[in-house]
Protein backbone atom coordinates (compact mmCIF):
# COMPACT_ATOMS: atom_id res chain seq x y z
CA UNK A 1 0.00 0.00 0.00
CA UNK A 2 1.29 3.26 -0.60
CA UNK A 3 1.39 6.05 2.09
CA UNK A 4 -0.34 9.14 1.43
CA UNK A 5 0.11 12.09 3.79
CA UNK A 6 -2.66 14.74 3.94
CA UNK A 7 -1.53 17.61 6.15
CA UNK A 8 1.88 18.53 4.49
CA UNK A 9 2.88 22.54 4.57
CA UNK A 10 4.69 24.46 1.99
CA UNK A 11 5.05 28.31 1.63
CA UNK A 12 6.05 30.34 -1.52
CA UNK A 13 8.95 33.00 -1.09
CA UNK A 14 6.20 35.88 -1.70
CA UNK A 15 3.92 34.91 1.05
CA UNK A 16 7.33 34.18 3.64
CA UNK A 17 8.17 38.38 2.71
CA UNK A 18 4.79 39.39 3.33
CA UNK A 19 4.84 37.20 6.64
CA UNK A 20 7.96 39.43 7.65
CA UNK A 21 6.68 42.68 6.64
CA UNK A 22 3.23 41.89 8.92
CA UNK A 23 5.18 41.02 12.07
CA UNK A 24 7.33 44.30 11.57
CA UNK A 25 4.22 46.60 11.53
CA UNK A 26 2.53 47.98 14.37
CA UNK A 27 -0.85 46.40 14.08
CA UNK A 28 0.24 42.97 13.95
CA UNK A 29 -2.26 40.55 15.46
CA UNK A 30 -0.92 39.83 18.69
CA UNK A 31 -1.27 35.68 18.09
CA UNK A 32 1.16 36.00 14.87
CA UNK A 33 2.88 38.18 16.06
CA UNK A 34 4.11 35.56 18.60
CA UNK A 35 3.89 32.40 16.22
CA UNK A 36 5.45 34.27 13.33
CA UNK A 37 8.23 35.62 15.96
CA UNK A 38 9.05 31.71 16.83
CA UNK A 39 8.41 30.16 13.53
CA UNK A 40 10.65 32.57 11.67
CA UNK A 41 13.73 33.53 14.42
CA UNK A 42 17.05 33.19 12.45
CA UNK A 43 18.24 30.46 14.34
CA UNK A 44 19.32 26.92 12.96
CA UNK A 45 16.06 25.13 13.32
CA UNK A 46 14.52 28.16 12.13
CA UNK A 47 16.20 28.17 9.09
CA UNK A 48 15.80 24.63 8.57
CA UNK A 49 12.01 24.85 8.93
CA UNK A 50 11.91 27.80 6.77
CA UNK A 51 13.92 25.81 3.70
CA UNK A 52 11.61 22.93 4.03
CA UNK A 53 8.34 24.69 4.00
CA UNK A 54 9.95 26.79 0.64
CA UNK A 55 10.94 23.14 -1.18
CA UNK A 56 8.38 21.00 -3.30
CA UNK A 57 10.55 20.21 -5.83
CA UNK A 58 13.33 17.56 -5.85
CA UNK A 59 14.03 17.93 -1.81
CA UNK A 60 10.64 17.52 -0.63
CA UNK A 61 10.57 14.32 -3.08
CA UNK A 62 13.78 13.23 -1.48
CA UNK A 63 12.82 13.69 1.85
CA UNK A 64 9.66 11.47 0.99
CA UNK A 65 11.72 9.17 -0.03
CA UNK A 66 13.68 8.83 2.36
CA UNK A 67 10.87 8.54 5.08
CA UNK A 68 8.64 6.34 2.89
CA UNK A 69 6.00 8.95 1.89
CA UNK A 70 4.32 7.99 -1.47
CA UNK A 71 2.24 10.85 -1.68
CA UNK A 72 2.23 14.38 0.08
CA UNK A 73 -1.46 16.24 -0.53
CA UNK A 74 0.17 20.39 0.03
CA UNK A 75 -1.50 23.06 1.94
CA UNK A 76 -0.47 26.68 2.38
CA UNK A 77 1.10 27.05 5.50
CA UNK A 78 -0.99 28.81 8.48
CA UNK A 79 -1.71 31.67 8.67
CA UNK A 80 -1.30 31.84 4.53
CA UNK A 81 -2.57 34.52 3.23
CA UNK A 82 -5.28 35.27 6.03
CA UNK A 83 -3.27 37.56 7.95
CA UNK A 84 -3.08 40.05 4.63
CA UNK A 85 -4.77 43.09 3.28
CA UNK A 86 -7.60 41.92 1.11
CA UNK A 87 -6.36 42.52 -2.16
CA UNK A 88 -2.72 41.38 -1.19
CA UNK A 89 -4.36 38.28 0.05
CA UNK A 90 -5.94 37.16 -2.95
CA UNK A 91 -3.15 37.87 -5.30
CA UNK A 92 -0.47 35.56 -3.43
CA UNK A 93 -3.08 33.07 -2.55
CA UNK A 94 -3.75 32.85 -6.09
CA UNK A 95 0.18 32.68 -7.13
CA UNK A 96 0.43 29.99 -4.15
CA UNK A 97 -1.97 28.16 -6.42
CA UNK A 98 -0.43 28.40 -9.38
CA UNK A 99 2.74 27.51 -8.08
CA UNK A 100 1.62 24.61 -6.20
CA UNK A 101 -0.28 23.39 -9.30
CA UNK A 102 3.30 23.91 -11.11
CA UNK A 103 4.92 21.50 -8.49
CA UNK A 104 2.36 18.88 -8.78
CA UNK A 105 2.69 18.99 -12.52
CA UNK A 106 6.25 18.29 -11.75
CA UNK A 107 5.55 15.48 -9.79
CA UNK A 108 2.22 14.21 -10.80
CA UNK A 109 2.70 10.84 -8.84
CA UNK A 110 3.59 12.59 -5.75
CA UNK A 111 2.25 15.51 -5.03
CA UNK A 112 -1.55 16.52 -4.64
CA UNK A 113 -2.64 19.96 -3.21
CA UNK A 114 -5.10 22.13 -1.57
CA UNK A 115 -6.29 25.28 -2.68
CA UNK A 116 -5.39 28.48 -0.85
CA UNK A 117 -8.04 31.18 -0.60
CA UNK A 118 -8.33 35.04 0.70
CA UNK A 119 -11.81 34.06 3.06
CA UNK A 120 -11.25 38.40 3.03
CA UNK A 121 -12.98 38.58 -0.18
CA UNK A 122 -15.75 35.49 -0.11
CA UNK A 123 -16.89 35.98 -3.56
CA UNK A 124 -12.82 36.32 -5.00
CA UNK A 125 -12.28 33.07 -2.77
CA UNK A 126 -15.63 30.91 -4.50
CA UNK A 127 -13.55 31.98 -7.76
CA UNK A 128 -10.25 30.58 -6.77
CA UNK A 129 -12.08 27.27 -5.61
CA UNK A 130 -13.35 26.73 -8.81
CA UNK A 131 -10.18 28.17 -10.72
CA UNK A 132 -8.24 26.07 -8.41
CA UNK A 133 -10.62 22.88 -9.18
CA UNK A 134 -9.25 23.44 -12.84
CA UNK A 135 -5.69 23.66 -12.01
CA UNK A 136 -6.03 19.74 -10.47
CA UNK A 137 -6.12 21.51 -6.74
CA UNK A 138 -8.18 18.85 -4.29
CA UNK A 139 -10.09 20.57 -1.57
CA UNK A 140 -9.89 23.35 0.06
CA UNK A 141 -7.14 24.65 2.85
CA UNK A 142 -8.74 27.34 5.46
CA UNK A 143 -6.05 28.64 8.31
CA UNK A 144 -8.73 28.84 10.95
CA UNK A 145 -10.05 32.31 11.66
CA UNK A 146 -9.47 35.31 9.74
CA UNK A 147 -9.50 38.40 11.93
CA UNK A 148 -11.32 36.86 14.49
CA UNK A 149 -14.26 35.97 12.33
CA UNK A 150 -14.96 32.03 11.29
CA UNK A 151 -17.16 30.18 8.22
CA UNK A 152 -20.47 29.99 9.90
CA UNK A 153 -20.94 34.01 9.36
CA UNK A 154 -23.09 34.09 6.38
CA UNK A 155 -20.38 37.07 4.59
CA UNK A 156 -18.60 33.51 4.32
CA UNK A 157 -21.36 31.55 2.54
CA UNK A 158 -19.92 31.71 -0.91
CA UNK A 159 -16.86 29.85 0.49
CA UNK A 160 -19.20 27.20 1.72
CA UNK A 161 -21.86 27.38 -1.48
CA UNK A 162 -18.45 26.54 -3.69
CA UNK A 163 -16.59 24.23 -2.06
CA UNK A 164 -20.25 22.14 -1.71
CA UNK A 165 -21.04 22.63 -5.47
CA UNK A 166 -17.45 21.65 -6.26
CA UNK A 167 -17.06 18.71 -4.02
CA UNK A 168 -14.10 19.98 -2.41
CA UNK A 169 -13.31 19.44 1.08
CA UNK A 170 -12.48 21.88 3.60
CA UNK A 171 -9.06 21.66 5.23
CA UNK A 172 -9.79 23.34 8.42
CA UNK A 173 -6.26 23.74 9.67
CA UNK A 174 -5.50 25.55 13.08
CA UNK A 175 -3.54 28.90 13.30
CA UNK A 176 -3.32 30.73 16.89
CA UNK A 177 -6.39 32.14 18.63
CA UNK A 178 -7.12 35.17 17.22
CA UNK A 179 -7.55 38.68 18.70
CA UNK A 180 -10.79 38.23 20.34
CA UNK A 181 -9.33 35.44 22.74
CA UNK A 182 -5.77 35.21 22.12
CA UNK A 183 -5.29 37.18 25.63
CA UNK A 184 -4.71 34.25 28.46
CA UNK A 185 -2.97 31.62 25.10
CA UNK A 186 -0.19 34.06 25.28
CA UNK A 187 1.70 32.74 28.17
CA UNK A 188 3.68 29.97 28.66
CA UNK A 189 3.30 29.22 24.55
CA UNK A 190 -0.41 28.28 24.88
CA UNK A 191 -1.40 30.01 21.61
CA UNK A 192 0.49 27.11 19.72
CA UNK A 193 -0.24 23.93 18.97
CA UNK A 194 0.48 22.35 22.82
CA UNK A 195 -3.28 23.49 23.68
CA UNK A 196 -4.41 26.95 21.38
CA UNK A 197 -4.18 25.58 18.20
CA UNK A 198 -6.88 22.97 18.97
CA UNK A 199 -8.94 25.13 21.27
CA UNK A 200 -9.39 27.64 18.18
CA UNK A 201 -9.69 25.00 15.62
CA UNK A 202 -12.07 22.82 17.37
CA UNK A 203 -14.39 26.34 17.97
CA UNK A 204 -14.90 26.93 14.64
CA UNK A 205 -15.70 23.69 13.66
CA UNK A 206 -18.10 23.69 16.25
CA UNK A 207 -19.61 27.18 15.36
CA UNK A 208 -20.35 25.40 11.57
CA UNK A 209 -21.78 22.57 13.43
CA UNK A 210 -24.03 24.38 15.71
CA UNK A 211 -24.75 27.30 13.44
CA UNK A 212 -26.68 25.10 10.99
CA UNK A 213 -24.09 25.33 8.11
CA UNK A 214 -24.40 21.58 7.20
CA UNK A 215 -28.18 22.00 7.62
CA UNK A 216 -27.49 24.80 4.33
CA UNK A 217 -24.71 22.56 2.73
CA UNK A 218 -25.58 18.74 3.36
CA UNK A 219 -22.78 18.10 0.70
CA UNK A 220 -20.23 20.42 2.75
CA UNK A 221 -17.22 18.12 3.89
CA UNK A 222 -14.41 19.18 6.59
CA UNK A 223 -11.68 17.62 7.53
CA UNK A 224 -9.69 18.31 10.58
CA UNK A 225 -5.91 17.48 11.35
CA UNK A 226 -4.63 16.41 14.90
CA UNK A 227 -7.40 13.38 15.24
CA UNK A 228 -10.48 15.95 15.11
CA UNK A 229 -8.84 18.79 17.17
CA UNK A 230 -10.30 16.97 20.46
CA UNK A 231 -13.86 16.45 19.24
CA UNK A 232 -13.74 13.19 18.90
CA UNK A 233 -13.31 13.24 22.84
CA UNK A 234 -16.45 15.62 23.63
CA UNK A 235 -19.20 13.82 21.38
CA UNK A 236 -21.35 12.42 23.84
CA UNK A 237 -21.15 15.00 26.12
CA UNK A 238 -22.07 17.58 23.50
CA UNK A 239 -25.33 16.17 22.44
CA UNK A 240 -26.21 15.90 26.37
CA UNK A 241 -25.72 19.23 26.88
CA UNK A 242 -26.92 20.34 23.76
CA UNK A 243 -30.00 18.66 24.20
CA UNK A 244 -30.49 20.33 28.22
CA UNK A 245 -29.79 23.53 26.27
CA UNK A 246 -32.57 23.31 24.24
CA UNK A 247 -34.95 21.78 26.90
CA UNK A 248 -34.13 25.16 28.76
CA UNK A 249 -34.43 27.53 25.84
CA UNK A 250 -31.00 28.38 26.06
CA UNK A 251 -30.24 27.77 21.76
CA UNK A 252 -32.11 26.54 19.12
CA UNK A 253 -32.91 23.07 18.12
CA UNK A 254 -30.74 21.53 15.28
CA UNK A 255 -32.84 19.03 13.07
CA UNK A 256 -29.90 16.44 14.08
CA UNK A 257 -27.75 16.11 17.02
CA UNK A 258 -24.28 18.08 16.67
CA UNK A 259 -22.36 14.60 16.94
CA UNK A 260 -24.88 13.15 13.42
CA UNK A 261 -22.86 16.73 11.89
CA UNK A 262 -19.87 15.36 12.92
CA UNK A 263 -19.89 12.05 11.76
CA UNK A 264 -22.13 12.62 8.61
CA UNK A 265 -19.70 15.82 7.61
CA UNK A 266 -16.39 15.64 8.97
CA UNK A 267 -13.25 13.51 8.72
CA UNK A 268 -10.10 13.47 10.77
CA UNK A 269 -6.46 13.00 10.20
CA UNK A 270 -3.96 11.76 12.09
CA UNK A 271 -1.56 14.37 12.11
CA UNK A 272 0.84 15.04 14.71
CA UNK A 273 -0.94 12.09 16.74
CA UNK A 274 1.11 9.59 17.44
CA UNK A 275 -0.87 7.87 20.40
CA UNK A 276 -2.98 4.58 19.93
CA UNK A 277 -5.16 5.13 22.12
CA UNK A 278 -6.27 8.53 20.85
CA UNK A 279 -6.61 6.95 17.12
CA UNK A 280 -8.42 3.87 18.93
CA UNK A 281 -10.82 6.67 20.01
CA UNK A 282 -11.33 7.92 16.52
CA UNK A 283 -11.98 4.56 15.12
CA UNK A 284 -14.74 4.16 17.67
CA UNK A 285 -16.37 7.29 17.57
CA UNK A 286 -15.87 7.76 13.57
CA UNK A 287 -15.28 4.36 12.23
CA UNK A 288 -11.89 3.81 10.24
CA UNK A 289 -13.52 5.27 6.80
CA UNK A 290 -13.55 9.20 7.95
CA UNK A 291 -9.86 8.69 9.29
CA UNK A 292 -6.54 9.67 7.12
CA UNK A 293 -2.77 9.31 7.99
CA UNK A 294 -1.13 12.97 7.90
CA UNK A 295 2.53 13.58 9.05
CA UNK A 296 2.23 17.48 9.25
CA UNK A 297 6.12 17.89 7.73
CA UNK A 298 8.07 20.09 8.27
CA UNK A 299 6.66 21.08 11.75
CA UNK A 300 6.55 17.05 12.88
CA UNK A 301 8.65 14.47 12.56
CA UNK A 302 7.44 12.69 9.66
CA UNK A 303 9.40 9.97 10.39
CA UNK A 304 7.76 9.15 13.38
CA UNK A 305 4.54 9.45 12.27
CA UNK A 306 5.24 6.51 9.61
CA UNK A 307 6.78 4.71 12.25
CA UNK A 308 3.92 5.25 14.68
CA UNK A 309 1.41 4.33 11.68
CA UNK A 310 3.24 1.27 10.29
CA UNK A 311 2.96 -0.25 13.83
CA UNK A 312 -0.48 0.71 15.24
CA UNK A 313 -2.29 -2.35 16.52
CA UNK A 314 -5.13 -2.40 13.77
CA UNK A 315 -5.78 -4.65 10.73
CA UNK A 316 -4.24 -4.66 7.37
CA UNK A 317 -7.56 -3.32 5.99
CA UNK A 318 -7.78 -0.57 8.34
CA UNK A 319 -4.05 0.34 7.60
CA UNK A 320 -4.55 0.49 3.72
CA UNK A 321 -8.09 2.63 4.66
CA UNK A 322 -6.11 5.39 6.73
CA UNK A 323 -2.66 5.62 4.34
CA UNK A 324 -4.20 4.97 1.25
CA UNK A 325 -8.15 4.43 0.29
CA UNK A 326 -9.63 7.27 2.27
CA UNK A 327 -7.60 9.95 0.84
CA UNK A 328 -8.09 8.60 -2.51
CA UNK A 329 -11.91 8.30 -2.21
CA UNK A 330 -11.99 11.40 -0.31
CA UNK A 331 -10.32 14.03 -2.09
CA UNK A 332 -10.82 12.28 -5.59
CA UNK A 333 -7.14 11.87 -6.08
CA UNK A 334 -6.02 10.99 -9.60
CA UNK A 335 -2.50 9.98 -8.57
MN1 LIG B 1 -0.33 21.37 10.12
Amino acid sequence: MRRIAVEEAFITADILAGWRKVLASSDVEPGFAKLGGSLLKPSAAGTQLVSNLLDIGPGRIAHMDKVGIDVEVLSLTSPGVQIFDTDMATRLAAESNDALAAAIKANPTRLAGLVAVAPQDPAAAAREIERGKKLGLCGVIINSHTRSEYLDMPRYRPILEAAEALDMPIYLHPREPGPSMVTPYLDYGLYFATWGFSAETGLHAMRLIMSGAFDRHPGLRIVLGHMGEGIPYWLKRIDNRFAMQVKIGACEKLPKRPSEYFLENFYITTAGVTDMAVLKLGLDELGVDRIMFAADFPYEDDAEAVSFMDGANVTEEQRRKIYESNAVRIFKLKV
